[in-house]
């Protein structure tokens, strides 16, 4: 075969990345279970490269030069296992099969584990940015062998999104670590735009601006600190007319969200790896509860505590406040989710370079940001960074915004709207920077109920006190 690549499901996201290819000047085999999707590429998209598209998986595989090297781009799941069992017979030595589709981690393991026994080279990659990124340059985030990064590294560079020249692809680490980045950038971005979403209902109810102020204001921040995709995207939102009723859109919509369980992978991991990501936490809780319609219903018609009518007098003062305390809530959410990639890569021995995966987000995917040149560079001061939080530049833009962050997070308890996002990540920022938390005291009551032991600050040892005894404490 002479095909340099070969995408198999042609849907939106396979076609684009294809597309893509072939615009970089590769020779792309294309394949999908059901022809016609093959046909349409062809058709319509056939005079911007060069495509071999075949009918037959035995054809496709033959149509490809060695190694080769064949991205999966269809639906995550059982389907990917369909596709995978019938790609690895017509496979040889040496040859990669790259699943770019949004498998969770631990599939994407036992895939490697598998093909790796047969000889082969599987590499669980992380793409972000949709369709528009898949067609135009993409975030890539791929796993699996370095080996393979070797023969692969080149071409998904070349097709990824590029920030300064700088390709938004890199090798991540070996089997599922690739998956487990992209996982954790969807968190963030889950984080992310609930922050967004809570900056923005707290100046409509504060100061009662409409959605398209409130949308000039976004594009105003747009050209500062928070300069981002979302930050831009949400100004163009907010100042959208409804055609129909020529109402705001944004109210329009049904204030129910939803999501496809990325955001929940996330929290759930953070659980098994005992990581506070609590702004992923609450940004996932919070789409929970918009969705928990019998209790809102239930909420609404008995839960009349008066909060106080909201109307601040200076309204610009307010708006920079709460631009503050989104930067620094923005700040705590990615500080944790940057958290998580370490212990995971700690715990799987991943070496993931917290930095340059800032690096790869800064174009093409959802996420992507001016700040995170900062995360680079702290991570380039000191690749060992215990809390990004804690980096001088960090620790010091928070600084700055802290006290505006505190009057926004008591103002909105005061006048009873929900800030979950901005409230816990000020929690996280103040138990992270204590002196002292009571913990000790939850390690106590714990000795009591359950004899679970406790230790000192003053001395080496675990103890126990004979609670329901005479009170003596002996070392265990
Ligand atoms: P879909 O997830 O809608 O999947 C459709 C494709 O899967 C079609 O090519 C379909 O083939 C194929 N397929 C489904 N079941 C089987 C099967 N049992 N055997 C063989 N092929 C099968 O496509 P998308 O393009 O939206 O997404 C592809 C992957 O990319 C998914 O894993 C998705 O999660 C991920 N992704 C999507 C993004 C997006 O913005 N949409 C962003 C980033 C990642 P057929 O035409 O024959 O039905």
């Amino acid at each position: 075969g002479t095909a340099q690549i070969g995408v198999t499901g042609l849907a939106v996201m396979g076609r684009n990345l294809a597309r893509n290819f072939a615009r970089h000047g590769y020779t792309v085999a294309v394949h999908n279970r059901s022809y016609a999707k093959t046909q349409s590429l062809i058709e319509e998209a056939g005079h911007e490269g060069t495509f071999v598209p075949s009918e037959s998986m035995a054809d496709f595989v033959a149509s490809l030069e060695r190694p080769r090297k064949v991205v999966v781009m269809v639906k995550a799941g059982g389907p990917t296992d369909a596709v995978i069992e019938e790609l690895v017979p017509l496979l040889e030595e040496g040859d990669i099969v790259i699943d770019a589709g949004n498998a969770h981690f631990p599939d994407t393991v036992r895939r490697e584990k598998a093909l790796r026994a047969k000889g082969l080279h599987f590499v669980g990659t992380g793409v972000s940015g949709g369709e528009e990124g898949a067609l135009n340059g993409p975030s890539i985030m791929p796993g699996g062998t370095a080996e393979s990064y070797q023969w692969l590294g080149p071409i998904l560079e070349d097709i990824s999104a590029k920030v300064d020249g700088v390709p938004c692809c890199t090798y991540v680490g070996p089997d599922g670590a690739g998956h487990f980045v992209k996982m954790v950038h969807n968190g963030i971005e889950y984080a992310d735009m609930q922050l967004i979403a809570e900056a923005y209902d707290l100046i409509r109810q504060a100061t009662g601006a409409s959605a398209a102020e409130i949308g000039t204001t976004f594009e105003q921040w747009n050209a500062g600190d928070l300069e981002s995709f979302l930050i831009e995207i949400t100004a163009d939102v907010l100042q959208h007319v409804d055609a129909e009723t020529g109402n705001a859109f944004v109210d329009v919509v049904l204030d129910q969200a939803e999501q496809k369980g990325t955001g929940r992978w996330t929290v759930q991991n953070g659980l098994d790896l005992g990581v506070p990501i609590t702004g992923i936490a609450e940004a996932t809780f919070a789409r929970a509860l918009s969705g928990s319609v019998p209790q809102r219903e239930a909420g609404r018609a008995a839960l009349t505590a008066a909060a106080e009518p909201w109307a601040v007098a200076d309204k610009e003062a307010f708006v920079e406040d709460v631009r503050l305390a989104l930067y620094a809530s923005k700040v705590v959410a990615y500080s944790q989710g940057f958290d998580q990639i370490a212990a995971a890569s700690a715990e799987n021995d991943w070496k993931i370079d917290r930095g340059a995966m800032a690096r790869i987000w800064r174009g093409g995917c959802i996420i992507r940001a001016r700040f995170l040149n900062r995360i680079t560079e702290a991570y380039e001061r000191n690749p060992e960074l215990p809390l990004l939080l804690a980096d001088p530049y960090f620790a010091d833009a928070v600084a700055q915004g802290v006290a505006a962050w505190r009057r926004i997070v008591a103002a909105a308890a005061t006048h009873g709207v929900p800030v979950p996002a901005f409230s816990s990540s000020l929690a996280y920022y103040d138990g992270v920077r204590a002196e002292r938390l009571p913990a000790a005291l939850i390690q106590a009551q714990r000795d009591f109920f359950g004899a679970h032991t406790y230790r000192r600050v003053d001395k080496d040892g675990t103890f126990h006190t004979e609670w329901s005894g005479d009170r003596t404490e002996s070392e265990v």
